[in-house]
């Protein structure tokens, strides 16, 4: 199945040649492998193919993956909807979660955090085209959320995460990225060196190259890189 590497390969290419053109490094983007769905020996090719991020949506799923895996050195994303009932298993066995859009949420992982792992990394997600039926928070609320889980020991707050609407054209999908970019300026503004977001988990198959020009620093890419999810 030498699909996997070549579709990564692809993708890889697609990503250093949008770095390039904007004058980024391709180094400072991640290449995020969205396995939901997707079996172990998926992700073990994805893994020969030298990807060691993944992500997943689906706790259960994730738990049974994450366990097959355990002794290899991978580091587990979760990007899915995320309520209060699941926050602990999600903080005991994550590096990392994009989609917090709540303080309570926040808190429940920092106090669930098992203190050995250190700090998770965490993403606010940010409903950025207002879509009433859409999670994340209002890109309006997002600054006094940001300015309290900045507070929580057991959490790193590394930036904003988001999914907008598909855009058929470059020039629609870049316009959502650019205010997600400028909303982690601003937030920075308000917090200190120590503090200061350095994440944009923004772009995936089909608009992550507006994403990379708007500064994205993590693609979650799912369809480009296993194909066709069922
Ligand atoms: C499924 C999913 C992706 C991957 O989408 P593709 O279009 O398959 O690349 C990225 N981010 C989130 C939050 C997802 O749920």
């Amino acid at each position: 199945m030498p699909k996997i590497k070549n579709n990564i390969d692809r993708v890889s290419k697609r990503i250093d040649q949008s770095a390039t053109e904007c004058g980024r490094a391709p180094s400072d983007i991640l290449l995020l492998a969205v396995s939901k769905t997707r079996s172990t020996d998926e992700i073990r090719r994805a893994m020969d193919a030298g990807l060691t991020h993944f992500a997943e949506n689906y706790l259960q799923e994730a738990l049974d993956k994450i366990s097959q895996l355990e002794d290899e050195d991978l580091h587990w994303h979760f990007i899915g909807p995320l309520q209060s009932n699941k926050t602990r298993s999600v903080a005991e066995h994550f590096n990392w979660v994009h989609s917090v859009d709540r303080l309570k949420i926040a808190q429940r992982l920092n106090d669930q955090r098992p203190e050995e792992l250190g700090p998770l990394n965490i993403c606010l997600q940010v409903n950025i085209d207002h879509e009433p039926s859409k999670s994340g928070l209002p890109a309006d609320a997002v600054l006094t959320v940001a300015l309290e889980v900045v507070k929580l020991p057991n959490l790193r707050l590394r930036g904003l995460m988001a999914i907008p609407q598909a855009e058929p054209s470059f020039e629609q999908q870049k316009i959502a990225f650019q205010k997600l970019a400028e909303l982690r300026e601003h937030i920075n503004q308000s917090l200190d060196n120590s503090e200061k977001l350095d994440t944009l988990s923004m772009g995936m198959s089909n608009d992550l190259e507006a994403a990379v020009s708007q500064g994205s620093t993590i693609v979650r890419v799912g369809t480009d890189i296993f194909g066709k999810r069922e």
